[in-house]
């Protein structure tokens, strides 16, 4: 029996100096130390042996399968480190190659204009006030002094949706951010009706029209619309608003201009351009005569004051709007509305 354990000891370590490779080192594994193997077979006989070799017997086996383990482990681990070593040669990592840039994503040129208009508009006191998109023709039209028919309707085409029973007030796509002057003056005027505080706010968002689409026109477009109420404001007022706000948009030197117009929520109203900032005022292929237009503006129609909240006999106030595209336009030098809704990564990952 101990010769035996001899010629299994030295059968199994000889054979493992010829292992070179994984499958090998797995196949003498199962050979050597698996439940078929010969060192197993002679632990299965165990029970055949006298009592004085039992002990000698057993410790030897014990001996020859502790020996023929370590070697299996150490074999193991000196193939994994050749393995190593292999790859570390044949792979090796080329720390001069340029990393892959990982693309960064930015805010919208339209997002960024806003913030802009949200910062200056902020630092001469104007809250921002959010109101709804969906809208009803009552605060969208008639409340702001559009009546059911009024012609002045003709330069806002709407798209309405349909529900029944609605009458004179179908529900549409607010079509101008202004409805939410008679929200946000509804909302003051209902804090102490007596005697209702002023109202400074911007109104800013995204207003739909039924529009043919061309390089000036889309069917939605970001409006910014401020509104200021109180006892004794005037129409100069407005005027050095504006001003100032072109001056700290557009720098220092900017003039600004105001031309008659007609809104029906505004009298008496104006549209207001300022000097090109692009030229200088010299005249360009973007301004032609000099002058930008910009928006809209006036002083709070009566009707639309008294429909908000506040008496017209003791409070006045002023309204102006625009478009933040159009702003955007203007400042970055892009040709089409169109581009700043199509997701373009080409037109996006320009500003
Ligand atoms: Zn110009």
């Amino acid at each position: 029996m101990l010769d035996k354990l001899n010629d299994v000891e030295s059968t199994g370590l000889d054979a493992l100096q010829a292992v070179q490779d994984e499958a090998a080192l797995e196949a003498w594994r199962v050979a050597h130390l698996g439940r078929s193997s010969g060192l197993m077979q002679i632990f299965s006989q165990f029970g055949e042996l006298s009592k004085e070799e039992k002990p000698v017997v057993g410790k030897r086996a014990n001996e020859v399968k502790k020996a023929l383990e370590v070697a299996f482990g150490a074999k193991a681990e000196q193939m994994r480190q050749a393995a190593l070593k292999r790859s570390l040669e044949q792979e090796q990592l080329d720390v001069t190659l340029p990393g892959r840039r990982l693309p960064l994503g930015r805010l919208h040129p339209d997002t960024q204009i806003q913030r802009e208009l949200f910062r200056v508009f902020g630092e001469m006191g104007f809250q921002v006030y959010r109101s709804r998109e969906v809208e009803s023709d009552e605060y969208n039209f008639q409340l702001l002094n559009f009546p059911v028919g009024h012609p002045a309707r003709d330069m806002q085409d709407t798209y309405f949706i349909e529900a029944e029973g609605r009458g004179d007030n179908p529900i549409v796509l607010r079509t101008h951010t202004s409805p939410g002057q008679i929200h946000a003056m509804r909302e003051y005027s209902a804090r102490d009706p007596q005697d209702p505080p002023s109202v400074r706010i911007i109104l800013p968002g995204m207003c739909y029209r039924y529009e043919q689409t061309d390089a000036r026109h889309e069917t939605q477009f970001d409006q910014l619309e401020g509104l200021a109420v109180g006892p004794g404001i005037t129409f100069s007022n407005l005027k050095g608003t504006l001003a100032d706000f072109a001056r700290r948009m557009f720098g220092q030197d900017t003039r600004t201009r105001f031309r008659a117009s007609f809104f029906p929520f505004t009298e008496p109203s104006a549209e207001f351009d300022i000097e090109c900032f692009l030229c200088g005022g010299k005249g360009c292929a973007v301004c032609g005569g000099g002058w930008l237009e910009i928006g809209g503006s006036g002083m709070v129609h009566p009707v639309v004051l008294k429909n908000g909240g506040y008496d017209p006999a003791r409070f006045t106030g002023f309204a102006f709007g625009f478009g933040i595209q159009r702003i955007a336009m203007l400042k970055y030098g892009i040709t089409d509305i169109r581009y700043f809704w199509e997701n373009d990564l080409q037109f996006l990952e320009q500003f």
